[in-house]
């Protein structure tokens, strides 16, 4: 698999070591992202979406049917638990469920990919139920999971599973950034915006990456204005707080100012220019 691991936050080089098992096809059936848990859980997703893309190149592709669904939350064969939130998120039963259902063949993809994020608050009784499934791992299936520490696991489950340590890009204050930029948008002023874009005249990837970040932002905050509760970005606070102050349509135009980022940084755009047009469309979208 050509897997693209680009806008999670984490570090390049934790980025190409993890492609690199990938790409040399020893594809581990379960394993375990320690880090911060924003950059983690985007790289988890990521992860989960190359797993069901179907294009034949890098992965994921972002453009087929099988991409927009991982990123709509509506794959069936990706089932996501997010335990970041606290130690309930791991119920045993759930644990349980998963282990049956991880026998049953995929429904679409090629593989059926389990997100567990969080597995630092998982209880002991739950990493053993889960430990039977790691043990005896059916074909195509794949447990991605996530922890802050993975000390905290029992030494079972991390010897069951590759463990890879990733550090934030930027030391993972690139995510941060990218908040304070959301809000930042809908000050009626515009030189917070741009004092806090300045500081990428010089670092064409922190740009690159944040746009990513806050791209992942106005899709949480479109999301929650149709009622929906999936979120990507780990910045919850952020997306309610655009959802709350901005219409439907402009934050679909922010969406496509973001989007067009990478294709500018592509191109070699000129970044002082780059990042002043940015600015100006940003505020223009948001109306401001
Ligand atoms: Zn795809």
């Amino acid at each position: 698999m050509n897997l693209l691991l680009e806008n999670c936050g984490i570090s390049k080089k934790s980025a190409d070591e993890i492609s690199a098992i990938f790409n040399g096809g020893r594809v581990p059936h379960a394993l375990i992202l320690e880090g911060a848990p924003q950059p983690a859980a985007l790289t988890a997703k990521t992860m989960a979406k190359a797993c069901v893309c179907t294009s034949k190149g890098a992965k994921p592709c972002g453009q087929c049917a099988a991409c927009k669904k991982a990123v709509a939350g509506s794959h069936p064969d990706i089932f996501i638990l997010d335990g970041d939130a606290g130690t309930r998120a791991f119920p045993v039963d759930m644990i349980r469920k998963i282990r049956t259902d991880a026998y049953i063949r995929p429904n679409e993809a090629d593989c059926k990919v389990y997100l567990l994020l969080g597995v630092q608050n998982m209880a002991e009784v739950s990493q053993n139920a889960l430990l039977k499934v790691l043990e005896e791992p059916p074909e195509n299936v794949m447990f991605i999971m996530t922890a802050s520490n993975v000390s905290q696991l029992l030494p079972t489950i991390r010897s069951r599973a590759q463990v890879f340590t990733i550090n934030g890009a930027d030391g993972e204050k690139l995510p941060e950034k990218a908040f304070a930029i959301a809000r930042a948008i809908l000050n009626p002023k515009e030189s917070e915006l741009l004092f806090l874009l300045s500081d990428f005249s010089n670092d064409r990837e922190g740009f690159r990456q944040t746009a990513g970040c806050l791209q992942l932002v106005f899709r949480d905050a479109l999301v929650a204005r149709s009622g929906g509760k999936s979120r990507l970005s780990g910045q919850d606070t952020a997306a309610s707080l655009l959802c709350g102050s901005l219409t439907r349509s402009s934050l679909l135009e922010l969406l496509e100012v973001t989007e067009k980022v990478p294709a500018a940084l592509d191109r070699n755009a000129n970044m002082p220019l780059l990042l002043t047009s940015f600015c100006a469309c940003l505020r223009c979208a948001a109306g401001r």
